[in-house]
């Protein structure tokens, strides 16, 4: 039993056969939508969201799912006079590339053309690549698999690994869902020829690509950029969601993200991804970005997927902005290790998901590894779908 904010106590909502099958499942506050969507999703099966991490829904948090606005939106670079001219203090603007860090590829390649995307190294970077790598290979991540010769006690590597930042467009006024759809992909596809270049690093475990915007996402830099950090390590929350996905292949046949019918849940499709709301959100409005076919690896896709998620993604971030404010987010690309064993690959299904950052969290999360979300993911699938942003 837990009581949420509101003054009567609620109900602890949760079927048996989500016991059975969801990781994800959460406990319900007294909202009309509860009951009738813990029956729905036991019906489905379906068990995304969370990957093990319960989430309080408490809809008595917010007054409705429509009045939750970021209190902190993020300025706007493309207002102002004389905002589409060069930054005096911006590296990352036209002009200003002697300010950066070594390049390490730009789009289009060819020097005499004005650039689209750079990719460049990290100036302050948390990994550095210019160490020796740790020599130990690490043990493999997913339950069942190859034994870790783990010893009991305090471990430490180097810090060893590679931080580079990717310039989304030379202009300091633009943001990333202003450019086309064309110009998306663009960036998506320079992410994964940066990634498959860090694959071909023997220490590199897993490159976790990603994108702050808004000062309270984390960004210091207004100019539109996002970064990537290839770790000679799997990292713990990735291992986590394989062991859950495991988990779901093992009782079910089925892989987690494949399995997923609901059309509650659903905002948008295109011929080759799902957008949704995932059962077990822990952020109100965060949104998951899903291939429809069955694919492990981000690096792997091509220029015709990568149109197709570049519209889509321009979409959803054009729908957070009009409908929360502008708010600060970051989105990441949830891809697999590198070098898993083939056994593992059934389950292992790789997404791209956008947290809008509404709240801070708090000590309860921090302390319980819980999450509040006062929206149903219902709620705001059926508000993010009907939003129109064709204006
Ligand atoms: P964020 O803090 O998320 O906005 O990401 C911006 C990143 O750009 C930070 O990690 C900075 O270390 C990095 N950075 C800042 N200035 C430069 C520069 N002149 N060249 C390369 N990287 C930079
Ligand atoms: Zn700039
Ligand atoms: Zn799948």
């Amino acid at each position: 039993m837990v009581t949420p904010a509101s003054s009567s106590p609620s109900v602890l909502s949760r079927t048996s056969r989500e016991t059975e099958t969801a990781q994800a499942a959460g406990f319900f506050g007294e909202h009309p939508a509860a009951s009738a969507r813990s029956t729905r999703q036991a019906s489905t099966g379906a068990t995304a969201g969370s990957f093990g991490r319960w989430v309080v829904f408490s809809p008595a948090r917010s007054r409705r799912p429509t009045d939750l606005k970021s209190h902190n939106p993020t300025a706007n670079p493309s207002s102002g006079p004389g905002a589409d001219t060069p930054k005096l203090s911006c590296p990352f603007c036209a002009g200003r590339e002697s300010e950066c860090a070594p390049q390490i590829f730009r789009v289009p390649p060819d020097d005499a053309l004005p650039w689209r995307i750079r990719v460049i190294q990290n100036l302050y970077p948390a990994l550095r690549r210019d160490i020796e790598p740790p020599p130990a290979p690490e043990p493999e991540v997913v339950d069942g698999e190859a034994e870790a010769e783990e010893q009991p006690g305090e471990r430490a590597v180097r810090g060893f690994g590679f931080h580079d930042v990717v310039i989304e467009t030379p202009r300091h006024d633009v943001r990333l869902w202003d450019l086309g759809a064309e110009g998306v992909r663009d960036v998506l596809l320079a992410y994964a020829a940066r990634v498959r270049q860090l694959r071909e690093h023997p220490a590199v475990k897993y490159v976790q690509v990603f994108k702050n915007h808004g000062a309270s996402a984390g960004a210091s830099m207004a100019h539109s950029h996002s970064q990537m950090l290839g770790t000679p390590f799997v990292p713990p929350s990735v291992t986590s969601r394989l062991n859950c996905m495991k988990g779901v292949f093992d009782r079910s046949g089925n892989c987690s993200l494949c399995e997923i019918r609901s059309k509650d849940i659903l905002i948008s499709e295109t011929p080759y991804f799902s957008a949704i709301v995932p059962f077990g959100a822990s952020y109100p409005f965060e949104i998951w970005i899903i291939p429809r076919q069955h694919l492990s690896y981000f690096h792997e896709i091509d220029e015709a997927k990568a149109l197709d998620l570049g519209s889509l993604l321009k979409t959803m971030l054009q729908k957070l902005s009009k409908q929360l404010n502008d708010p600060p987010f970051n989105f990441m690309i949830h891809s697999t290790p590198f070098g898993l064993s083939s056994s593992c690959l059934p389950y292992a299904h790789w997404f791209l998901q956008i947290v809008p950052q509404l709240s801070v969290i708090g000590g309860f999360e921090l302390g319980s590894g819980c999450y509040i979300n006062p929206v149903f993911p219902e709620d705001a699938a059926k508000i993010l779908r009907e939003l129109d942003c064709s204006t």
